[in-house]
């Protein structure tokens, strides 16, 4: 019987068992990881150097960077915010570095060092990482003498006192928990970049500038009849030409804020582009 068993070896997986092991070293716990290797998605984070936090100090500030869950993170930042991972890393001999635009890496500018402090110190703090072992089954069972957890797993069968889920976007995952009771919102995509077909970026792949982008309202305007007003979003930074279409900040942006206004709109829009925003240079495109 553990006490604490933790599924999925990811980032909130790993930095939740290292906090619980730290403030209760009599504590048996377990990582529960169905791949071959943990971490996978912090080695591949921030370009292969982790993005690790941003240099954003006041809670109120911090929690209005999130699209959703602005009002619910609120509370949780007063208790820990930037100030603590910049701490928790420091204490382990990591030290982060601030960039021009307030992205937080580690000065090896290499993902590996969160990976291998992460690991390091599930090693040190006697934290157990059980690889290829998925979760297939999660069962509350009740007895005379004690409850607990019966987790069924690829392998074997594995009971703790408490589990945390921390499996990402695991569609199965929120099926078990829809059938323990729990109400899943359905999730959208977001952080995506635009698809464009249009002649005027056909040969300019990988030409990068600063500039402002709006979505303009679908439901008043089809898509060839529009007028400048109509903006439902606008977002503004460095934007990129790709091979597809348009990336980049002020793509991505618009596409986190916008995650669900931009699924009503079956990711069909228009958006409009101003290339020079403080003098006024802007064209119309189409994205899918
Ligand atoms: C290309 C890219 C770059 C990014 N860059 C950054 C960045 O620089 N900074 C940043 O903050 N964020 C970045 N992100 C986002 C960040 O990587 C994720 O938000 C973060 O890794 C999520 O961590 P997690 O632990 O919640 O989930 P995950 O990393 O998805 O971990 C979940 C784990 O659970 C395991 N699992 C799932 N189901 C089961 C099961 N049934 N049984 C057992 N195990 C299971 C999975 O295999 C996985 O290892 C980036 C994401 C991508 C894709």
């Amino acid at each position: 019987m553990y006490d604490v068993v933790i599924v999925g070896g990811g980032a909130a997986g790993f930095y939740a068992a290292i906090h619980i092991a730290e403030d209760r070293p009599d504590l048996k716990i377990a990582i529960l990881e169905r791949g071959k290797e943990v971490l996978n998605k912090v080695k591949v984070s921030g370009g292969g150097r982790c993005n690790v936090t941003h240099a954003e100090f006041n809670p109120k500030e911090l929690a209005s960077n999130y699209p959703r869950g602005e009002k619910e993170l609120l509370g949780p930042f007063h208790n820990y915010a930037t100030g603590d991972t910049i701490h928790f890393f420091e204490k382990r001999g990591i030290t982060l570095k601030i960039e021009e635009d307030g992205r937080m890496f580690p000065i090896s500018d290499s993902s590996q060092t969160i990976v291998d402090c992460f690991t390091s110190e599930a090693r040190r703090l006697g934290i157990e990482t059980i690889k290829i072992c998925t979760v297939t089954g999660l069962e509350f069972v009740t007895t005379k003498s004690e409850d607990y957890w019966k987790i069924a797993t690829s392998n074997k069968s594995i009971n703790t006192k408490r589990l945390l889920l921390c499996t990402g976007s695991n569609t199965k995952i929120w099926n078990l928990l829809t059938e323990l009771g729990h109400t899943i919102v359905p999730p959208v995509p977001s952080l995506f970049t635009f698809n464009i077909k249009d002649n005027r970026i056909n040969n300019i792949p990988g030409l990068s500038t600063y500039a402002e982008v709006s979505v303009l309202d679908n439901k008043k305007h089809f898509r060839d009849n529009l007028t400048m007003q109509d903006e439902v979003l606008s977002s503004e930074g460095p934007l990129l030409i790709t091979h597809w279409g348009m990336s980049d900040p002020a793509i991505l942006k618009l596409s986190a804020w916008g995650a669900r206004l931009l699924e009503s709109y079956n990711y069909q829009f228009k958006i409009k582009v101003n290339w020079v925003p403080n003098i006024i240079l802007m064209d119309y495109w189409n994205c899918s």
